[in-house]
């Protein structure tokens, strides 16, 4: 069961003694009881392995671990909880933490001011409401690797699609398989939960093999109604490097019927990380046999341009946290821009991923970006949902295209 208001255990990380009694004491008048306070990351760092904390301030400036080596250590940890970060320091100092902590994985509900208002206060806890938190959190379930196996071998894994549209036609040209486990008692499980803990467990070959197997099924379904459609599928770093990925896609792509030439592989930056060689061998020769390629996430590592220089790519995709409402934050805007002309420089197809707003479909359509991928045009959904989903869309269309 989700933990109600009151049962949220609340940490205030700050070195600052009579700061982070304030803290506390608003906290409480507020009616939260289960509060911790640390002096320290260390101390923070204990609490955490001895208490399963919900909400989590954490101060910036502090002496011996600061706030960022805090929440890179939490975030090796597996941290689950929310964070609220609390600091005097100017705001471009704090968006870039902010931004620091989401590519580390951890959930940041916000920021407070010190002092801060009550109101501002209760609004970031309140931000961490049950379905903002991933089901394993949600529930206080902790899903084991041996569940995960049972469910590989009873099919309870499968993929969702999400569509992807040309921003100039608003034509259907693809979609994207994403994991999801249809858990008998706990509903659908967010593949933040379970893909960590098969790449973890050794279970992610399996599973990449059941969303290949499964969506090149529907492939051939599509197909045998009339639609052409591309489908991008996600590879796991250990997939790609070690097994036998790309004997088992061509027989799978002959099995089903299937020409790899409308089946393009999603590869993020850290899989060439840890084998460079190993990589370039496993995705040239999956660009040989006719596959796409397309560099996922784009922009959030360190080495991208470098990558797309050696690989052969044939998509770029920008990832989402640059999107989402790029009009709004010129630095965004100014890496969308970039990314959009060395994609066409290079004669990549560009897709935007995380589209939630007509303002972000029409700035990206006259950035003349190829495709769009998010909520605003469609959530992920399954197989037998997106012949409804393309009417509806059908139907928004003429609205859309004509402004
Ligand atoms: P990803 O590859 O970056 O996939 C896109 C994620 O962004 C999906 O989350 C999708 O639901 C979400 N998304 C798309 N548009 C929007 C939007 O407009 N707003 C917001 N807020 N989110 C949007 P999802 O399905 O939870 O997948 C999370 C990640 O799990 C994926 O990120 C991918 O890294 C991994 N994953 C999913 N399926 C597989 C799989 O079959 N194999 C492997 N190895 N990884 C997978
Ligand atoms: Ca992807
Ligand atoms: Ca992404």
């Amino acid at each position: 069961m989700s933990k109600t208001a009151d049962e949220l255990v609340i940490m205030v990380v700050e070195d600052h003694a009579f700061q982070r009694k304030t803290l506390i004491h608003q906290i409480r008048t507020l009616g939260y009881q289960h509060l911790l306070e640390a002096e320290n990351g260390i101390t923070a760092l204990a609490l955490c392995q001895s208490h399963t904390v919900d909400i989590l301030f954490c101060d910036l400036r502090m002496p011996g671990m600061d706030g960022m080596a805090l929440l890179r250590r939490l975030s090796l940890g597996g941290f689950q909880g929310g964070i609220i970060l609390s600091s005097a320091l100017e705001d471009d100092v704090v968006d870039a933490v902010l931004r620091m902590s989401a590519a580390y994985g951890l959930h940041v509900l916000g920021r407070i001011d010190k002092p801060s208002s009550p109101q501002q206060l209760r609004q970031l806890i309140d931000a961490w409401s049950p379905a903002s938190a991933p089901l394993a959190q949600k529930s206080g379930l902790t899903l084991s690797v041996d569940e995960l196996r049972r469910a590989l071998d009873n099919n309870q894994l499968l993929p969702w699609y999400q569509p992807k549209v040309a921003f100039a036609s608003g034509q259907w040209v693809g979609m994207e398989a994403l994991a999801r486990w249809q858990h008998p008692e706990y509903g659908l499980v967010s593949p933040a939960v379970f893909i960590p803990l098969a790449e973890k467990n050794g279970l992610i070959d399996q599973l990449t093999d059941v969303i290949i197997n499964k969506s090149l099924q529907d492939c051939h379904l599509w197909e045998q109604i009339g639609l052409s459609l591309n489908l991008s599928m996600n590879l796991s770093t250990t997939s790609l490097i070690e097994g036998d990925l790309c004997h088992f896609l061509i027989n799978q792509c002959q099995r089903w019927g299937v020409n790899p030439e409308l089946i393009t592989l999603e590869v993020t930056e850290s899989s060439f990380v840890q084998d460079l060689g190993k990589a370039l061998e496993a995705l040239t020769r999956l660009r040989m046999h006719g596959f796409g390629l397309s560099i996922d996430d784009f922009g959030t590592g360190y080495s991208s341009m470098q990558q797309l220089a050696l690989l052969p790519f044939t998509e770029l995709k920008l990832d989402r946290s640059f999107v989402d409402r790029c009009y709004a934050d010129p630095s965004h805007l100014a890496i969308i821009e970039s990314s959009i002309e060395l994609a066409r420089k290079l004669g990549l197809t560009s897709v935007a991923e995380g589209v939630e707003d007509a303002q972000t479909w029409q700035l990206l359509t006259q950035l003349g970006c190829d495709i769009c991928q998010g909520f605003f045009t469609a959530r992920p959904m399954p197989c037998n949902e997106l012949q409804h989903w393309h009417q509806t869309w059908q139907a928004r269309l003429p609205t859309l295209i004509s402004h």
